[in-house]
């Protein structure tokens, strides 16, 4: 038998930052403001940094974890402890994440994350564009071991044991094109890129009136959402996905729990789920110690077994 700690490392067990920086411009979707960003190569063990350049250099850093997240009404947006504030950081952290990306430094000269066409597919096109380069850390990981669910308002989202990272998402918008739709997917480079990444954020006509006229959604279009009226798609150019709304979420979902601050190796079922539940769950996961072991991916991988039938031995 073969001990584990004698096999070589791969590619796979170590963290991974960009091999270049790359940059994009245009407007964030909620604020409306536009701002260029700039992703760029960070240290290991640094995980996703953002860095506001146009307020006080001192008061920039905001760091991306899930006790950061201040606020998660129509996006989610991260704060440092000076009140400065990033939006609608799901996107690019889903496209970091999934493409293996676990440290990076995000330099932007405004408050939101440009929504560029409402979908990770640019981000997940510039990553593979500058390329990655392997740092001398291991991955982390945190591997579930006991169920674990939030419940609010008839909407949830759950993590259960499971080798893999597994996603699957359940929406419903009754009356409406959308209607009843779920998707999974096994967390992958290759899978996010084809199936999750183009998938366009969407909105209801008569939610966006009501957002709009409270001074929200000030940059969506339809060049950077999908909008649905009743049984219409306001979108002359159609759908990417016949589920294009569900994968949308599921994305949404990859973001939102990439700001553990480590792969969750375990299922995540969102049923009707959100922003604001992702959080509320990622903080019951950090609070309950008993639901997870936190290890290397590496680790995780080798026990998985043991621990989804020995946890206590971990
Ligand atoms: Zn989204």
């Amino acid at each position: 038998m073969t001990n584990h700690r004698d096999e070589a490392l791969t590619k796979h067990d170590l963290q991974h930052t960009l091999a270049d920086a790359f940059s994009c411009i245009g407007p964030g979707v909620h604020t409306g403001l536009s701002a260029v960003m700039t992703v760029m190569p960070a240290d290991a063990d640094s995980g996703y940094v953002f860095f506001r350049k146009d307020v006080h250099p001192e008061m920039g850093l905001v760091p991306a974890r899930w006790h950061t997240v201040t606020d998660t009404q129509l996006s989610t947006t991260v704060s440092n402890r000076f009140g400065v504030r990033v939006s609608t950081v799901e996107h690019l952290l889903a496209a970091l994440h999934a493409s293996g990306i676990d440290n990076a430094r995000i330099v932007l000269d405004g408050p939101e994350v440009p929504i560029m066409d409402g979908s990770a597919k640019c981000f997940v096109d510039f990553i593979e564009q500058v390329g990655k380069k392997a740092q001398q850390r291991l991955r982390q990981a945190i591997v579930i071991t006991q169920p674990i669910k939030i419940e609010l308002n008839g909407a949830s989202a759950m993590l259960e044991p499971h080798p893999s990272p597994l996603f699957e998402m359940h929406i419903d918008f009754p009356n409406t094109l959308i209607g009843q739709q779920h998707y999974t997917t096994q967390l992958g480079e290759h899978t996010f890129k084809q199936e999750l990444a183009p998938a366009r954020t969407f909105g209801l006509t008569k939610h966006i009136e009501a957002l709009k006229a409270s001074g929200l959604a000030k940059g969506g279009s339809l060049k950077n959402a999908l909008v649905v009226d009743g049984e219409k798609l306001l979108n002359q150019e159609g759908l990417r996905f016949s589920d294009e709304f569900a994968r949308h979420k599921t994305l949404d979902s990859i973001g939102d729990l990439a700001l553990a601050g480590a792969t969750i190796i375990g299922k995540f079922t969102g049923y009707k789920s959100g922003h604001h539940l992702n959080n509320l769950l990622l903080r019951k996961l950090m609070h309950q110690n008993h639901s997870s072991v936190y290890t290397t991916l590496r680790q995780a991988q080798h026990r998985w077994q043991a621990i989804a039938h020995y946890p206590e031995a971990i």
